[in-house]
């Protein structure tokens, strides 16, 4: 919720409020993100009501071989092959941007939390606490025809304590007020984006794994990365544009006079641009030793002096913190000279622009709606608006996750669930092992480090140990926007007061019903959200085959996550430390850069002229062409236990080896809006569902021969990758 940490996701995460992707929430954990935004079933007719038409039962997407497409070649296009008689048939919602085969999951697991909270919304006297607060949130949210009454009231307080400042002194206060209401990466979830001004949490030391510590992140901007203000070609600039006239009219929305507003917009783009400016860029934040920068707090008051960083601190309640992680000195000199040439009142549009902006979901209807319009139909091409409850259980799976995953669990994610996904990870943990013994590029001296690594891995699996106790948060029925800020205060102070105590290690970035997987290098851990633990991921009904191509997938994706270009870096205590001789790491910056090379490629569903950057999107890359290469292992050796081969026949014709390639296939099924395809390119770590089949494949001798293919042909590629 607050601040990046490496963790990597496994799919992009369209962030409920605004369709963003996010992919990691902390830092530098690797998710697979196989997260959509996706809402909406398909088929929902436009005459009924929004709301009614959305609740008819959500479908559950089976792995089917009958909708190959068997008129193509699988050796040509073998995502088309396998996906294009279910993408004809299942076009984007209207609020949708992205729909896949997931994304009949993710209805799934809306509403079985939906049912959870409509129960739990009744106001009974025999409601426990955990009742009380889940129902209450939900009924505040629900409450549409109050929230418009109330208008722009609930943040008025907020607008006031802003018009109220008398010197440019008093913004240090207003932007620890500013982090404990609107922490900023839940609307985000992108590094880029945390808090007004800056970020600030509790973050595992990258030297000591064993200490937390202050973490202040570079931050202040509103638009997804630093790109969207610096780009000069014309849909960048178009966009920019847009984006001052919906400052511009949100400003109205507030009260202020069109002038006012057209003046106040071009302010807030100025200082913004002046923050993108002085960020770094998203491929130079991967490498961890470029944010791992030490500084005493001394040295932070120094670096930044119009920031009162005593009262920040105190403010934040802020245990005292052995040294502070500043993610991008650069950037807060870079935001110390904004600070200074600008005046109070250009900080004073600033501020007003952050609180109304984060708060735009939390209002009424006229807000909502031109938040609407540029963050998700000009910025992600959605059409129309998800429904409110559909909204209203992503809010509430983001403020009290831990509430709302235990009700999800207990109804969703049987033991023998449980059992089976790890049994599969060891499995996939095991051909890891036998990969890096028979690596001829690797010396013993590595492999030995490797394999501590490997077995120091943790596997979490579905829920945390331990739920948080959301106690002495008070949610009412009577304001919504009063509830989010006790919620987002809350989750913002928990992971400020870890600060100078020992690791948790319990901690989960995610939560339980999220369809996504992470890998956390600092923790050393994969995790397997129940969310994810269901069709067309995992599936009870399937033979090993079908699973091992769609979850064993994810599975084997986040454990390579922990070799990859960044968390190779890490060691098995997720201390920040090179275990590689100087040859070996030479060897895998050579195999690490023929994965990059490849991955720069156009990306024509994004428009012409746009290119993907490899380089930002090597760790993911790395982790689908490892992952899938130990899954086909493990499913090797899973067959061979029960007598039986890759190549024999499986059900429906098709050998266990082509059915584990096309369960592979369907799962990353998707039809993608042309502006979230460009979006991901920008921001995203991970390549289009399209390229995690396609090129994936080209790299595997495997896959050429499960289809019989021929050099020459696209799906062989003459110059394959090979890293894990
Ligand atoms: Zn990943």
């Amino acid at each position: 919720m607050t601040l990046p940490r490496f963790t990597t996701a496994l799919v992009f995460t369209l962030s409920a409020a605004f369709f963003v992707f996010t992919f990691a929430h902390r830092g530098f954990a690797q998710t697979v993100s196989v997260n959509s935004p996706v809402a909406a079933s398909a088929g929902v007719s436009p005459d009924a009501p929004a709301d009614q038409a959305d609740a008819k039962a959500p479908k559950l997407e089976h792995f089917d071989p009958d909708l190959v497409d068997k008129t193509l070649d699988p050796c040509n296009d073998f995502y088309k092959y396998s996906c294009s008689k279910w993408l004809a048939a299942n076009p984007i919602p209207p609020d949708q941007v992205y729909w896949s085969t997931g994304s009949g999951l993710q209805l799934w697991n809306e509403n079985l939390l939906r049912e959870t909270l409509e129960a739990a919304s009744a106001n009974t006297s025999n409601r426990d606490a955990v009742h009380q607060k889940i129902g209450d949130y939900w009924a505040a949210c629900m409450d549409e025809s109050g929230i418009n009454a109330a208008g722009l009231k609930p943040l008025q307080t907020e607008l006031d304590r802003i018009a109220a400042l008398k010197s440019k002194k008093d913004i240090t206060l207003e932007i620890a007020r500013l982090h404990h209401l609107f922490p900023g990466a839940w609307q985000y979830g992108d590094n880029e984006s945390s808090g007004a001004f800056f970020g600030f949490t509790g973050q595992q030391d990258y030297d000591d794994a064993s200490k937390v510590v202050a973490q202040i992140d570079q931050g202040g901007l509103s638009l997804p990365n630093r790109d969207y203000y610096i780009k000069t070609d014309d849909k960048s600039k178009e966009l920019l544009k847009k984006y001052h006239a919906h400052v511009q009219k949100m400003f109205v929305l507030a009260g202020e006079s069109e002038a006012q507003a057209d003046a106040d917009a071009g302010t807030v783009i100025e200082l913004e641009t002046g923050m993108a400016q002085a960020q770094m860029d998203n491929v130079t934040r991967r490498d961890p030793k470029n944010v791992n920068n030490k500084m005493s707090l001394a040295q932070v008051r120094e670096l930044a002096p119009s920031i009162d960083w005593d009262a920040y601190l105190k403010a934040v309640k802020a245990p005292a913190s052995e040294h502070f992680i500043v993610t991008s000195p650069t950037f807060f000199r870079g935001e110390e000279k904004l600070i200074e040439n600008h005046p109070l009142e250009h900080w004073q549009a600033y501020m007003r622009w952050q609180a109304i902006h984060r708060a735009a979901p939390l209002l009424s209807k006229a807000i909502v709606d031109e938040n609407f319009d540029f963050f998700a139909r000009a910025l992600a091409g959605a059409e129309q608006q998800r429904p409110r409850w559909r909204r209203c259980v992503t809010a509430a799976d983001r403020d009290l996750g831990d509430a709302l995953g235990q009700a999800c669990v207990d109804r969703a994610f049987p033991p023998q669930s449980r059992a089976r996904t790890i049994q599969m990870v060891h499995s996939i943990e095991a051909a890891l092992s036998s990969d890096v013994q028979s690596l001829s590029w690797m010396s013993a001296a590595t492999k030995e480090q490797a394999i501590v690594k490997l077995k120091g891995i943790e596997d979490k699996i579905g829920y945390p140990a331990r739920w948080h106790d959301y106690s002495t948060v008070t949610i009412t029925r009577d304001s919504y926007l009063n509830n989010v800020a006790q919620a987002t205060s809350f989750e913002f102070e928990r992971w400020v007061a870890k600060i100078g105590k020992p690791v948790d290690r319990a901690e989960w970035t995610m939560t339980p019903p999220t369809i996504n997987a992470y890998y956390d290098p600092q923790l050393n851990t994969i995790n397997f959200p129940a969310g994810i633990l269901q069709p067309p991921f995992f599936d009870s009904t399937k033979d090993d085959a079908v699973n091992y191509g769609a979850i064993g997938m994810v599975i084997g994706h986040e454990i390579i996550h922990g070799f990859d270009d960044q968390g190779r870096k890490f060691d098995a205590q997720g201390n920040l430390r090179d275990w590689w001789t100087a040859e070996d790491g030479k060897q895998y910056d050579e195999r690490g850069k023929c994965i990059s090379d490849e991955y720069t490629q156009d990306v024509p569903d994004a428009g012409s002229g746009v290119k993907q950057n490899g380089l930002l999107t090597q760790g993911e890359d790395t982790a689908d062409n490892g992952g899938i290469r130990l899954a086909l292992t493990a499913l090797e050796v899973s067959l061979k236990q029960q007598g039986k081969s890759l190549d024999d026949k499986g059900p429906d014709g098709w050998t266990y080896r082509q059915r584990f390639f096309l369960s592979n296939a369907y799962s990353w099924c998707a039809n993608v809006r042309p502006e979230i395809a460009r979006l991901v390119v920008t921001t995203d770590p991970h390549s289009l569902p399209i390229f995690r089949i396609d090129n994936v494949i080209s790299n595997m001798p495997e896959f050429e021969q499960a289809f019989g293919c021929k050099a020459g042909q696209h799906m062989v590629r003459a110059n394959a990758c090979r890293v894990w």
